[in-house]
């Protein structure tokens, strides 16, 4: 083995202060790509946590030094598609509506906004009467836990 690939095994060698792999500039494993290297991409990170972090161009020279400059690395392959304008708004629209809709007690959302303010609540749960169950929506178990 050459002196040259000595010093660059020992370079690309994963280190992990942010308890994430690093890896110098240049020399990250494909398929892994930056936050700004999936929007090229028409690509977003898709609600998965970044797998590593990739080092500054300049502390490639500086291998025991701890960047600050580093980006995020985040797998290609469950990078979803970036949301076109009107969805993503669209989405923020109904969070905003969600938060006047479902109740902090039964978790519940109802088709209607709740008198949170006055009751803090929906109606079933202040009066302690059932729903009835045409008033709010049938979600599936794991989106109520969410
Ligand atoms: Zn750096
Ligand atoms: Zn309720």
């Amino acid at each position: 083995m050459t002196a040259r690939n000595r010093r660059r095994r020992r370079a690309t060698q994963p280190r992990t202060p942010l308890g994430l792999p690093e890896y110098d500039f240049g020399c990250a494993l494909e398929g892994l790509l930056t936050r700004r290297q999936l929007r090229a991409k028409e690509l977003r990170p898709g609600g998965y946590p970044p797998v590593a972090v990739l080092r500054c161009r300049r502390c490639t020279l500086h291998p025991m030094r701890a960047c600050t400059h580093h980006a995020l690395l985040y797998r290609e392959d469950l990078a979803k598609p970036k949301l076109p304008m009107t969805l993503a708004k669209e989405r923020a629209l109904d969070r905003a509506m969600e938060a006047r809709q479902r109740c902090p007690l039964c978790r519940r959302r109802f088709f209607f906004c709740l008198p949170l303010r006055t009751l803090g609540s929906c109606v079933p749960c202040h009066d302690g009467i059932p729903a009835d169950p045409s008033t709010y929506l049938r979600e599936a178990a794991h989106e109520l836990a969410a």
